[in-house]
Parts: C-alpha cells; structure tokens; sequence
C-alpha cells in the first residue's frame, strides 16, 4: 500500500483561557499559559480526489477520528517511549467551508489542537515548527469499513479497480470509520515512517470465514506552519 501525502498546516495558538481549560482537563497538574506552547494540526480531510491511493476517508470517519485522537500523544518517529511523547491532543476540531466532495458529502478538514510543556529539551522543537521548517507529521488508525464507491461493495468484493473509470465515475476506496486512533507523529526521516498499511485484528462480524481485516492506515502528511500574518 502505497503512502498519501497531503499537505497538513501546522499554526500556533494563542493559550486563551478557553483553550488552557481544555489543556488543563489533560494536565495533571493546572498548566499555566506561559508555560505551554499551543499549536494545532490540519491532518486530514474527506476531499476524494486528493488521496494518491484513492483511499479517501468519508465524513464518518473523520467524525470517529476526531473523538478518537482526543487526548493522544503527538510523538516522534512512530516510536512511543516517554522521552518521544513531546504533545499532546486536547482539542480536535471538524472545520467545514461550505464546498462539497466528489462525494457529495461537505469538504471537512479535521484539526487537532495540541500542547507542549516549553522545557529545554524541546525548544529546539517549537523553533523548528515556529521557524516553519519542513517536516512531516503522520497519524495511525485502523478501520473495519472500507467500501467501492462505485458499486458499495465491501473493498476487494467486486471487481472495480481504485483509480479506474466506470461510466464516468473513478472508483476509490472509500474509508468509512475508524475503529481506533493511535499517535500522531512528527517524523523526522521519511524513508523510515513507510509502514504503509498493517494488517490486523478487529473480524468486524460474526461472519470469521470472511473476516475483514482492519487495517491500520498511515497517512503521511507534509506540513509547515503557516506564515503569521
Ligand atoms: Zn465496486
């Protein structure tokens, strides 16, 4: 499977007091707002014809992906340990602009709300992401439905091939819930982070013979931080 690369906008965030009392449900101690430096991540959307493996996610599964990340760590390199755990999730955010997808559906981009503790050991990091400098930020989930959008199909029950034309029609692959959210994470060297897709657990029915594999999806997005205006 091959990797998606979008670009993901990475901003700062004023700690206003609404935003510091949902830092603080996480916090386990209250975080004052000098202490904190609060950025925010457009990860994905539900656009359809963006997604390079024409596996694009339906609004369904944005709405699961946005309560699932709450409250997630943003790590670097896909490696969880403490020292790795540099952010995390408090908020996330479905942002509509009134357009619609190829899917009739409105484009929604989903944005996660994060926070960091400024320490020593990080201040490198906020200067690189203040400083706009290029990275990536990928996020891991997995999902049990993923239908033809040509025909409804559960994916790879039917004959239409993503990325082909029937009658006018391009079929995708079209990711429709998120069973579970892992971590979001910076990755500092691309090559390292293809995992593509892993499979997994999760029979999604009672029906064993054919069970579907969840799958656990990395999408690899480039951001950079938009420039303060
Ligand atoms: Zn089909």
């Amino acid at each position: 499977m091959s990797k998606v690369f979008k670009t993901a906008t990475v901003s700062a965030l004023e700690s206003t007091p609404d935003e510091l009392e949902k830092v603080n449900v996480f916090a386990l101690e209250k975080q004052n707002a000098d202490d904190l430096y609060l950025f925010k991540v457009a990860v994905c959307s539900n656009a359809q014809n963006t997604d390079r493996d024409n596996e694009p996610l339906m609004l369904s599964a944005l709405e699961d992906l946005a309560q699932r990340l709450r409250g997630k760590t943003v790590i670097f390199d896909h490696t969880p340990t403490a020292k790795n755990q540099v952010a995390r999730i408090y908020d996330t955010s479905l942002e509509k602009n009134g357009e619609l997808t190829e899917a009739g559906e409105e484009l929604t981009r989903l944005v996660v709300h994060c926070y960091m503790v400024k320490t020593a050991s990080n201040a490198d990091l906020i200067a690189e992401i203040r400083a706009g400098i290029k990275k990536e930020v990928s996020v891991g989930f997995a999902t049990s439905k993923i239908t033809c959008s040509v025909c409804g199909s559960d994916a790879g029950r039917c004959a239409h091939r993503p990325g082909q034309t029937y009658s006018g029609k391009v079929c995708r692959r079209q990711i429709r819930n998120c069973t579970d959210a892992y971590e979001v994470s910076f990755v500092a060297v691309p090559c390292q982070t293809d995992a593509g897709t892993v499979k997994s657990f999760d029979s999604g029915d009672a029906d064993a013979e054919k069970e579907l594999e969840a799958r656990i999806k990395i999408k690899e997005i480039i951001f950079k931080e938009e420039k303060a205006i």
